[in-house]
């Protein structure tokens, strides 16, 4: 089976080999950075560390 040319998501350069699937590890850390901006992003997923109202 042959494997379609990886192409970096972030800048759609071929991949790397030793950073795959990104081209280099500046790409990769960019993705990382944007995954967990997104994931803090999620609605909802926040309340629970709100602190408590005191009535
Ligand atoms: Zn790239």
């Amino acid at each position: 089976m042959s494997k379609p040319d990886p192409k970096c998501p972030i800048c759609g350069k071929s991949a790397s080999k030793e950073d795959w699937p990104f081209c280099s590890d500046r790409c990769r850390k960019v993705d990382l950075n944007r995954w967990l901006s997104e994931g803090y992003a999620i609605p909802g997923a926040a309340d629970e560390s709100a602190p408590t109202e005191e009535d």
